[in-house]
Order: structure tokens, then C-alpha cells, then sequence
């Protein structure tokens, strides 16, 4: 997998830390990490790999496979909707969700995680209620909600707990 980590546009020569210039986000679907110019983030940037919206302003899916690379690998702070599609309140929320990740891009990522397919996951974060919501910040859980939350409080918490990539 890092063998792809090298992304067509990627700047070779030593700017790590200039984290003002570009930011990685890995791409939802093919799972390329691509250096975006933190000033085109807004611009609609694709994957130099397969022509994805990086920053797509939808939920994308997670799985056991992409997971630790889009943890670990971004450099804009990521919430994980840990949810079911048997858990009623996981349903109410999820057009609250899709729109606080419209509103949120491209400075914050969105992401879900079915914990019916990925029981493993669930339990590596101690997950014991659904919907439990965890951002993410540099590969590290900064904060913990567990519950629905309607969009405005949805969008407070995430606001409160992360600062957006831009
Ligand atoms: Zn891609």
C-alpha cells in the first residue's frame, strides 16, 4: 500500500512541516494520499490517481482496510460516525450528518463506519453505544460523543473540538 503513497503531484523535495502550504488527505475511493495547496482546498482538488473528489463535502464510507490510512495520514481533522444500519438513531441522524459535511468542507472530513461489518474496529475504540461519534486530529482521538445530535448541535460539537485544515 505505501509503495502508492507517492501521488502524481506530490512535491519531492523536503516540505515536511510546511503544513501552511499543502495538506494530505487521502482519497476516499482508491486510497492515494495527494498533497493539496491548502489555498486550492476549496477548488474541488482530485485524486491524481483516479480523478476523485478529494474533498467531496459528502460522509464516505471507512473500512478495516482504509481506516488507519485516513487516520493517520490526513492532515485535516477527521470525524468517524460509528454507526448501524439496524440503529434507529444512527438513521435519524445521517441527513444531520451529510449536511454538516457539506458545510464543514473542505476544512473538516466527514467519514462513517458501519460496525456491523467492522466489528473489530468498533471494538479497538471501545465502541458501546451507537451512534458514537470520535474526531480526529494528526491520527489522534481528541474528543468522544456518544448519541444522535441534531445539526445544530452537531455542528457546535464539531466545532468546538477541532480546528478545521483551512
Ligand atoms: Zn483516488
Amino acid at each position: 500500500m505505501d509503495s502508492r503513497a507517492a501521488a502524481p503531484n506530490s512535491d519531492p523535495a523536503s516540505r515536511k512541516g510546511s503544513h501552511e502550504d499543502a495538506v494530505r488527505a487521502v482519497c476516499a475511493r482508491c486510497g492515494t494520499t495527494n498533497r493539496v495547496p491548502r489555498a486550492r482546498l476549496g477548488d474541488g482538488a482530485k485524486c491524481g490517481n483516479c480523478k476523485e473528489l478529494l474533498l467531496s463535502g459528502k460522509p464516505f464510507e471507512l473500512s478495516k482496510a482504509t481506516f488507519d490510512r485516513q487516520i493517520g495520514t490526513t492532515d485535516l481533522p477527521l470525524v468517524v460516525d460509528f454507526w448501524a444500519p439496524w440503529c434507529g438513531p444512527c438513521r435519524m441522524m445521517a441527513p444531520a450528518y451529510e449536511q454538516a459535511a457539506a458545510q464543514l468542507a473542505p476544512g473538516v472530513r466527514l467519514a462513517k463506519l458501519n460496525t456491523e461489518d467492522e466489528p473489530e474496529l468498533a471494538a479497538r475504540f471501545g465502541i458501546r453505544g451507537i451512534p458514537t461519534l470520535i474526531a480526529f486530529e494528526n491520527g489522534h482521538e481528541v474528543a468522544r460523543q456518544s448519541g444522535a445530535l441534531d445539526l445544530p448541535r452537531l455542528l457546535a460539537w464539531i466545532k468546538s473540538n477541532v480546528q478545521p485544515g483551512l
